[in-house]
């Protein structure tokens, strides 16, 4: 049973960035207006994860940690039509098999905060605002294998920061700041546009060098802004897709967007974009993967229509 755990836990987590991804999902599915990231060491030694989102009750705490408790569906039916960024709830259970987990809550309402140890199970009273900070330390200690395989502190450092810049351009009204070792690496403010926060989690450039997008085709709306070619520069690292405000990687949205650049790039150079599907939740299936970050369209030709027309439109838009 603990190997078949730690199996399960490998799909979901890969790496330290793996764990910030699944307890920033949560932090913003509690309805978190401030999230706060601090690491250690790349995030081996430790990843905390502070939220003010709605906490959890004293009874819920220990359910939390067991593999497919989740109190965001109800049914299968439910996956149809999933707005929240979890559903499966399989990411404590998976991180408490693979390192030390706490959980420190205070759920809105209650008169006290508990803390969980996640090997121990025991719980204890401490003091705390209304959220939850969720603690996740030594990861991979019992696999050493699995934690030979990281890359050095700096290189998952970056995956976690990346992780975090991901959600935060999402969600431009939470508030974002990541410490690594003691020291602020990246602090985003609430914005109340979406154009403010591409600025300050990517650039001033980004956002100086791109054109808005605009666009509905069927039954898929696409926002958010697309490099302008003369300024495209080579930055793989600057592609965003969001499908119904999650993180996604998708052949068909990819090659949508080069289709739309080809006239205009000539394949020279790669396209910078952050750009925002909207579709009706029942179109797209996003239990394909354990992490979520890949979907399945049930209409490609649909989407991708969309994305090149909204993209070329934009790019042929005159610019003011
Ligand atoms: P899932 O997100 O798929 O439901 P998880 O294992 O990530 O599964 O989390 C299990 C449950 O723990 C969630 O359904 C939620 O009820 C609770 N939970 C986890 N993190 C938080 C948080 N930061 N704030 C409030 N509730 C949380
Ligand atoms: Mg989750």
């Amino acid at each position: 049973d603990e190997l078949i755990s730690q199996i399960a836990a490998g799909e979901v987590v890969e790496r330290p960035a793996s764990v910030v991804r699944e307890l920033l999902d949560n932090a913003l599915d509690a309805g978190a207006r401030q999230v706060t990231v601090r690491l250690a060491s790349g995030g081996v030694r430790l990843i905390s994860v502070e939220d003010d989102g709605l906490g959890i009750p004293r009874e819920e705490l220990t359910v939390a940690l067991r593999r497919h408790a989740t109190s965001k569906i109800a049914s299968l039916n439910d996956l149809e039509t999933v707005g929240t960024m979890g559903f499966r709830g399989e990411a404590l259970a998976a991180i408490n098999a693979i390192a030390e987990l706490s959980i420190l809550s205070r759920f809105a309402g209650a008169d006290g905060a508990f803390a969980l140890d996640g090997r121990t199970g025991e719980l204890r009273p401490v003091a705390r605002a209304v959220g939850t900070t969720v603690e996740v330390r030594e990861l991979f200690f019992a696999t050493p294998a699995r934690r030979k395989f990281l890359k050095t502190d700096a290189t998952e450092l970056a995956h976690c920061i990346e992780a975090v810049r991901r959600h935060a351009l999402a969600r431009p009204e939470v508030g974002f700041s990541v410490w690594h070792d003691g020291k602020l690496m990246e602090q985003w403010r609430a914005a109340d546009r979406r154009e403010q926060r591409l600025a300050d989690a990517l650039s001033d450039d980004f956002v100086a060098q791109s054109v808005a997008v605009e666009h509905i085709g069927g039954a898929v709306r696409v926002a958010g802004r697309a490099g302008i070619p003369d300024a495209a520069r080579s930055r793989g690292d600057q592609q965003f897709f969001y499908v119904n405000g999650r993180f996604v990687r998708d052949k068909v949205l990819s090659h949508a967007v080069r289709s739309a650049y080809e006239d205009v790039l000539h394949g020279q150079r790669q396209p910078v974009y952050a750009l925002y599907l909207e579709i009706d939740p029942s179109r797209v299936d996003v239990n394909v993967h354990p992490t979520k970050i890949e979907v399945r369209f049930r209409d490609g030709r649909e989407v991708h229509q969309a994305v090149r027309h909204a993209i070329e439109n934009a790019l042929a838009a005159p610019r003011a």
